[in-house]
């Protein structure tokens, strides 16, 4: 079992993150999605799924996935990156679009 815990996916099921924005000093930024990662160009493919959260290619990593970079500095978010991301889950989305 590994629950994400900001959309509730199983990510052993191979799907992708519910939750498609990330927020920044009070901006929300589109999270990157898996294949458009700039350490990783021309990496993946279309047919593979990440490595580290199981997301498949196009769909958005879940929380904690050290692939994921950050759409502000471009550094992975728990690596180089020293933004102050939030990301929101289920419930915080709803509210923001409102
Ligand atoms: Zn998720
Ligand atoms: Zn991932
Ligand atoms: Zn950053």
């Amino acid at each position: 079992m590994a629950i994400c815990k900001i959309c509730g996916g199983e990510m052993l099921e191979h799907v992708g993150c519910k939750i498609g924005i990330c927020n920044c000093n009070g901006k929300s930024y589109p999270r990157i999605i898996f294949g458009a990662e700039k350490r990783f160009e021309d990496v993946f493919g279309e047919d593979d799924i990440c490595p580290d959260c199981f997301a498949p290619f196009g769909s958005f990593h879940h929380l904690g996935c050290d692939i994921e970079e950050c759409p502000v500095c471009g550094e992975a978010i728990y690596g180089d990156c020293e933004c102050q991301l939030i990301l929101p889950d289920l419930a915080d989305m709803e509210e923001m679009l409102k």
